[in-house]
């Protein structure tokens, strides 16, 4: 580890000591030796959970001592080749689970590690965005409001830097930082001149040089102590977890209470005792917490490629039930990719053809030529770098590219106005200002939201001299920016003033010189996306810093239901009283500030929604916190909204959202119904055997039999449900209610119901066979058998959404369901007509009589569950009619 002096030594002997040149950065070769030689910058643990691992884990579970028990009692009564079978049994379920786990674990850790930062650095003399990871010490890097360091660096220079360390000092006070060295001996809380990793910067800009990455860094030192704290469980898996520990109990329970009728009524001892075992094995639900982290992990992946980046697990169960989205409007229903499509001077209104240079005449030049500059100099972003694209904001990129279009280059601009500072964007006033040198005295440069110009000016620019700003000036220039919104442009004001003093108050005394009107073009689809959530029962309003005017035609141009009526201003929300009905008949809030985000977000909660809200800004952190699913912006964002957020949309879209509530509802429904589905399969074997025992009557189904329809008939099936990707139904359904639990009442009722549906079929076949087809031994237990068997599988179709079609449903239409069916079909076939496998589960080949009856048992109690559920609740297709 390096000496931590840093904050106490000048820059410029830092800069020698990691041998990089403050205007250029590091070069490529250097940063690849410095990649060897120190590692990539991150903290994660490097102990992966290890192949080795999972398989313990697999091991140490009931059902395998539970084999192990049953093996060991059948070599103690001289039965090995059951013995063998049980340990086939013991390897093959191990193996599975094994398989399952280790696809999930491996999964969900790829899904960790998309969710990265990027940083701003400056190498070989250019600026480059680059993965956080790829950091080394020695670079220098440009941080800016919203961003959370990525490594410990020291300020060479700052703006009105201003930082929020209580990540790491747990001070909550932000602290202003400057690049003026620091006592050696003061606290880490008092290192003004460092900025360390995991810290976010609230305001302000600097250039840093990167002085200790990945675990040498002051976050690093913590965290080796609390590694991995990270809870990695979703509350589903947790819950699931719970249900199936639960169950193992009662399993248990049920199957000791077995045996000991059985012995009362004088079975066979070894026969009931390895029946009760075989039982308990299969009734044991040790795989859902596995299936569900496997359908928790493929969702997510398939979110993921969509686009849509889930940071928070228990995220996925809230998308569901998501009644309401509050979408921003600037890149997210909008291109944000901007272009200034009118520039309007006092007097003056032009188009981009007429501001390309030189053609517009003598007397608007000079007042073109002052908006034009300060449209440059107060401009956060570089059209340099990335490509041609440019670095920053789209709005204010367009502006340099107007401006450079009529020959105003920032650069050259600087040399003649240099700029001392900036006062950054802020979201509450809505304006931005820079400080220049012009001469003997100063140029303050603005731009910001008309209204909030507007009412900081007091002259306007003419071609021969600064007028007065009187009330009539205002309300003009409030109806131009009107009806420029109205035709969906984003309306900027610019103004500046010149003084003699550099610290004065920046928005005092301003000088109007214009405003400029830019496109932003809706994205294609968000339409048909809003459309989809109108049908899914999730109401969309948009939430905007924008003007009301600029946010209605674009909500228009996106299909939401939008009229003057229907929108209100973010200052008037504290006035109006919160009653649900009014707050869900608004679509647009406007002029909306972050504070009045979270009080919306508050309300429209108390109104009973859940929220989705999107944000991009360090301010929009608390209210994606608050909001039932904070969706944070992978592009334009800052990284301190994303690490607020439950999801990131990598492209920024709207349509991403609603990708991923639909995943959301998917994933639910189907972890649903594989629980569903595994437990009625398992208590239908309870039962049978449960009842048999009681009754008195011939076991229908033997151990290894029971044991093979636990690897074959539940394991597959339930895969192909864990997995389904849903249909169009999905979007076709209200949300479901939040309070709404897993395994309600409903669904176990159900679960009772199909299983005592498959235990009666069971017993059916097992009256047919004996009484009509005169069967006994191993002939009737082929047929109970064979019928219990193939109603499970048949079963996966009562599986489906009770509003969903009969015959066309997200089951019927999955081909992961039919080829589970295919494959256990040929399974149970082998197992009949495969000689020595028949003679070891004790099956007979069955005739056309016992097929005939075996199958239509087998087949009773999906009619019947059909039957009975279209009784109760008419199908989507019926009621269509
Ligand atoms: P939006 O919801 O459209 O992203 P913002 O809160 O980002 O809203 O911006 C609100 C208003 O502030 C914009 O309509 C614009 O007038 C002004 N604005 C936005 N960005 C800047 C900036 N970089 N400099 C000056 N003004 C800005
Ligand atoms: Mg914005």
């Amino acid at each position: 580890m390096r000496g931590s002096d840093f904050h106490s030594r000048p820059a410029a002997d830092l800069l020698l000591e990691f041998a990089v040149d403050r205007a250029r950065g590091l070069d490529e070769v250097e940063v690849s030796r410095r990649m060897a030689q120190y590692g990539p910058n991150r903290l994660e643990a490097q102990g992966k959970v290890s192949a080795l691992n999972i398989l313990l884990h697999q091991l140490a579970s009931p059902v395998t001592y539970l084999l192990a028990a049953a093996a060991g009692i059948g070599l103690a009564f001289g039965q090995h080749l059951e013995a063998l079978a049980i340990l086939a049994v013991l390897l093959t379920n191990t193996l599975i689970g094994f398989v399952a786990e280790t696809k999930a674990t491996r999964s969900m850790q790829a899904l960790r590690s998309l969710g990265h930062r990027s940083a701003r650095v400056l190498r070989e003399g250019g600026q480059h965005i680059i993965p956080a990871e790829q950091l080394v010490p020695g670079d220098i890097v440009l941080v800016e409001g919203g961003d959370v360091i990525s490594a410990d660096m020291r300020i060479l220079s700052a703006s009105r830097l201003v930082v929020d360390e209580s990540t790491l000092t747990g001070e909550s006070e932000p602290v202003e930082k400057s690049a003026d060295t620091v006592a050696a001996d003061a606290r880490l809380a008092d290192r003004a001149s460092m900025l360390y990793k995991g810290t976010a910067v609230s305001r302000g800009t600097a250039t840093c040089l990167i002085v200790g990455t990945g675990f040498d860094t002051e976050l690093g030192r913590i965290s080796q102590l609390v590694a991995e704290a990270r809870s990695s469980r979703s509350p589903l898996e947790k819950r699931l977890a719970e249900v199936a520990g639960h169950l193992v109990w009662l399993t248990l329970g049920l199957a000791t209470l077995i045996v000991l009728a059985g012995l009362l009524r004088n079975a066979d001892p070894f026969l009931i005792v390895t029946t009760g075992i075989a039982l308990a094995i299969a009734a044991i639900p040790e795989g859902l917490p596995v299936v569900a982290t496997l359908a928790l992990a493929q969702g997510m992946w398939r979110m993921a490629r969509q686009d849509a980046l889930v940071r928070q697990l228990s995220a996925v169960e809230t998308f569901g039930s998501t009644t309401l989205i509050l979408t921003d409007k600037t890149g997210t229903l909008t291109e944000n990719r901007m272009e200034v499509v009118t520039l309007c001077l006092p007097a003056a209104e032009l188009t981009p053809g007429q501001f390309v240079s030189g053609t517009v005449d003598g007397a608007v030049t000079t007042q073109l030529e002052g908006l034009l500059q300060v449209a440059a100099l107060c401009n956060s972003s570089s059209l340099e770098g990335n490509g041609d694209a440019g670095i920053g904001d789209p709005m204010e990129l367009a502006l340099l590219r107007a401006a450079a279009s009529s020959g105003f280059d920032r650069s050259e601009l600087s040399e003649r106005l240099p700029p001392l500072y900036e006062h950054a964007f802020d979201t509450a006033t809505r304006m931005m200002a820079s400080v220049h040198g012009a001469g003997d005295g100063f140029l303050y440069a603005v731009k910001g939201a008309p209204e909030a110009v507007l009412s900081h000016c007091t002259k306007v620019r003419f071609p021969d001299g600064d007028v007065p700003l009187d009330e009539n000036g205002v309300t003009e220039w409030r109806e131009l920016v009107s009806r420029l919104a109205g035709e969906g442009l984003r309306v900027l004001a610019l103004a500046s003033k010149a003084a003699a003093s550099d610290s004065e108050e920046p928005y005092d005394n301003l000088v109007l010189l214009g405003v400029a009107g830019l496109r932003d073009p809706a994205r294609a689809g968000v339409a048909e996306a809003i459309a989809a959530c109108r049908q899914a029962g999730i109401n969309v309003a948009i939430v905007t810093g924008d003007h009301a005017v600029t946010a209605l035609a674009i909500g228009r141009q996106v299909g939401l239901p939008v009229d003057r009526a229907k929108a209100l201003e973010g200052h008037n929300l504290a006035r109006i009283d919160f009653d649900g009905a009014s707050l869900k008949a608004t679509t647009v809030f406007a002029r909306v500030n972050p504070d009045e985000k979270l009080a919306l977000v508050r309300a429209f909660q108390e109104a009973g929604e859940v929220v989705a809200m999107t944000g991009d800004g360090v301010n929009d952190a608390p209210a994606l916190r608050q909001a039932d699913i904070g969706v944070a912006m992978g592009k334009r964002g800052t990284d301190v909204a994303r690490e607020a957020a439950d999801m990131v949309l990598l492209d920024d879209s709207f349509q991403t959202i609603v990708v991923a509530i639909r995943e959301g509802r998917v994933i639910f429904e189907n972890i649903r119904r594989f629980v569903s589905y595994l437990l009625s399969c398992n208590l239908s074997e309870v039962l049978v055997v449960g009842l048999a025992v009681l009754l008195a009557l011939p076991l229908p189904i033997l151990p290894l039999q029971i044991l093979f329809l636990n690897l074959v008939t539940d394991v597959f099936p339930a895969f192909a449900l864990a997995t389904a990707q849903g249909d169009a139904s999905v979007m076709r359904r209200p949300p479901r209610p939040s309070a709404e639990p897993l395994l309600g009442l409903p669904q176990w009722r159900r679960i009772v119901l199909h299983g005592l549906a498959l235990t009666g079929a069971t017993f059916a076949a097992m009256t047919i066979a004996e009484g009509l087809l005169g069967l006994h031994g191993a002939a009737m237990v082929t047929v109970t058998f064979l019928t219990l068997a193939f109603s499970q599988l048949w079963h996966v179709f009562n599986m489906r959404h009770p509003d969903a079609g009969i015959l066309r449903n997200e089951i019927s239409r999955n081909p992961w369901v039919w080829s589970a069916i295919g494959l256990c079909s040929l399974l149970i076939l082998a197992a009949l007509y495969q000689p020595q496998l028949s003679a070891l589960l004790g099956l007979v080949r069955p005739d056309g009589a016992m097929w005939l009856t075996a199958l239509s048992a087998s087949l009773a109690p999906l009619l019947v569950i059909q039957c009975a559920s279209l009784l109760t609740c008419p199908g989507e297709e019926e009621r269509a009619r």
